[in-house]
């Protein structure tokens, strides 16, 4: 009974996460979600609570994974290469705060990486699908994830996190603040624009990401990075120069509301993914206009 404890103690509860995380996650994502009801950015295209019922059934299972799979994965991975002094972080031993910037920056840079892979693979791709084919774009997109694109992303992270070497307290941080960024830059929140500018140039802001989730191919191939957006800035995959009311947001072969149910969207990766056509056969397009370095309202 002990040893199952202490195994339950190690592996399954994590105070930062569970004691601190928790409740930050809580919060945020309620605060999130009444700024967007009552400062709202793009118009809704879909029934609202119907889309946020279904999102809410899908996040059920995804917050499974990441909390039964994925973390105790990740921290297990993390103690493994500590124990053989493996992976970058682990071979410098650097100061505690410089160990701390460096494996927050490099963490953040793999999860850029796994994210662009995502879309770039398609295998990947039929598990992401169906957190891009929801018809609005809210705080309640950022948690309809399918719960085998978190089973895939244990391969992906927990190679990186071999690599990198980081210590499990600062992948716990780290997955606090990562959640946090998601939950913000997917809400439907009409931040001040003069102030959205500036905070542009370090993070993720929910404009910024509205052009990742546009229906228009090349838009949706932009804009990877989910706390900084230096890792996009670095490689030429930024593009702030959409006008929010001109996007439509999805996939342009998934138009129909009624399809999106839950069971639908946990059988789509069965399925192959559909080209990226409107129903009536065309594309959807848009001419290329000003810099792509400038946020647009
Ligand atoms: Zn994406």
């Amino acid at each position: 009974m002990e040893k199952v404890l202490d195994f339950f103690k190690d592996f399954i509860y994590f105070e930062i996460l569970d004691k601190w995380g928790g409740p930050v996650l809580a919060a945020s994502f309620l605060l999130l979600f009444l700024a967007e009801t009552y400062r709202r950015l793009r118009k809704l295209k879909a029934e609202r609570w119907k889309r946020i019922k279904r999102n809410i059934g899908i996040a059920f299972t995804a917050v499974m994974a990441l909390r039964l799979a994925l973390i105790p994965a990740l921290i297990y991975l993390s103690v493994l290469a500590e124990n053989s002094n493996f992976g970058l972080l682990n071979w410098l031993s650097l100061p505690v705060w410089l160990e701390f910037l460096c494996g927050f920056l490099l963490l953040d840079y793999g999860n850029y990486l796994w994210h662009l892979l995502n879309h770039q693979v398609n295998f990947l791709w039929r598990f992401h699908n169906i957190h891009h084919i929801d018809l609005d774009l809210d705080v309640t997109t950022a948690v309809r994830f399918h719960f085998g694109e978190i089973f895939l992303s244990v391969f992906f992270r927990g190679f990186i996190i071999l690599l990198i070497g980081p210590a499990y307290w600062l992948i716990l941080i780290y997955e606090v603040v990562f959640e946090t960024a998601t939950l913000f830059h997917h809400s439907n929140w009409r931040i001040p624009f003069k102030f959205e500018k500036v905070i542009s140039n370090i993070i993720v802001t929910p404009r910024m990401h509205g052009v990742h989730h546009s229906i228009v191919h090349r838009e949706t191939n932009s804009n990877y990075s989910i706390i900084f957006n230096i890792w996009d800035r670095l490689h030429h995959s930024l593009r702030l120069n959409i006008h929010q009311d001109e996007i439509n947001i999805g996939v342009p072969s998934y138009r129909e509301p009624e399809e999106q149910n839950i069971k639908n969207l946990l059988l789509m990766p069965f399925n192959k993914p559909r080209p990226w056509i409107l129903p009536n056969g065309s594309v959807p397009e848009r001419e290329e206009k000003g810099n792509k370095d400038v946020l647009m309202p």
